[in-house]
């Protein structure tokens, strides 16, 4: 019973740290967040240069988590993310599609639990939305290729933009500089 009662606890405790800082959580079964399995080869885009894949073939390239993060437009848990400390040099690709996003040059500890950067590979790569989903007016940003859901972004970052995009390491790959992708 005792257990339980923590579990609720913990799980309530934790969509309101999500809450708090702008990002809104992901349903109870996600426990642990890993970065994105992508399949080794890269989903071939159309001749306008989107990616557009059935959900079933989505489910199929993506673990679960992924999925439901980049698909579904989850919230991995604050502090969980595979790619939160990650330090090394190199470009953040979308977990989707293996477009460049974010680089390392522009990532910076925000203190929220979530990879956080202060500005974008290209404006060209990641598109952006107005959300108004839960009670707050937020805006998304997405890979411009795939559409795949990556996370926000706010007006409170550091200099020289001033923008913070919350990502979520889900909806990352991490390609080090230097390694033969
Ligand atoms: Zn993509």
């Amino acid at each position: 019973m005792k257990n339980t009662h923590f579990h609720r606890f913990a799980a309530a405790f934790a969509m309101l740290v999500a809450l708090a800082f702008g990002c809104e959580p992901a349903s109870s079964q996600q426990q642990t967040a890993q970065s994105a399995q992508t399949a080794a080869v890269a989903p071939k885009p159309d001749k306008t240069g989107k990616v557009r894949l059935s959900e079933a073939e989505w489910k199929q390239r993506l673990s679960p988590e992924a999925f439901q993060v980049l698909r579904q437009k989850g919230t991995e848990y604050a502090g969980t993310g595979a790619l939160l400390k990650n330090k090394k040099k190199g470009t953040y690709v979308c977990g989707g599609c293996g477009l460049p996003l974010f680089s390392s040059a522009h990532k910076f500890d925000s203190g929220t639990g979530w990879p956080s950067f202060y500005d974008v590979v290209s404006k060209q790569n990641v598109g952006e939305h107005d959300d108004r989903s839960h009670g707050m007016e937020r805006t998304e940003v997405v890979c411009n290729r795939c559409d795949g859901h990556l996370g926000h972004v706010f007006n409170d970052g550091p200099n020289p933009t001033g923008l913070r995009y919350c990502i979520n390491s889900l909806s990352l790959r991490f390609v080090e500089d230097g390694s033969k992708e």
